[in-house]
């Protein structure tokens, strides 16, 4: 689950760029989730958050991500 501290955004737009799942966008000057679906929950993007404004909490992404990409083969969604 990803949850963006609004008060701590600064709209720089790190987590956009780092996100391999094209999750986040950035809209009015603050991140947004616009494809909450198809985060995989890896962090990156609360790792590179320096405001500390993205909080990333583990659940069943991972294991969504893996059925979907390592077991039945799908291709990632939003990569490419
Ligand atoms: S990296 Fe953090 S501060 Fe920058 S846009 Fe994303 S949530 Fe906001
Ligand atoms: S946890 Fe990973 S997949 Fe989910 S929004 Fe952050 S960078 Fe993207």
């Amino acid at each position: 689950m990803i949850r963006i501290d609004q008060d701590l955004c600064t709209g720089c737009g790190t987590c956009v760029l780092v996100c391999p799942h094209g999750v986040l966008a950035i809209e009015a000057r603050k991140a947004v989730v616009p494809h909450r679906h198809r985060c995989i929950e890896c962090g990156a993007c609360q790792l590179n958050c320096a405001p500390g404004a993205m909080h990333v909490t583990k659940g069943t992404g991972c294991l969504v991500a893996i059925i979907k990409e390592d077991i039945l083969k799908l291709e990632p969604e939003g990569c490419g």
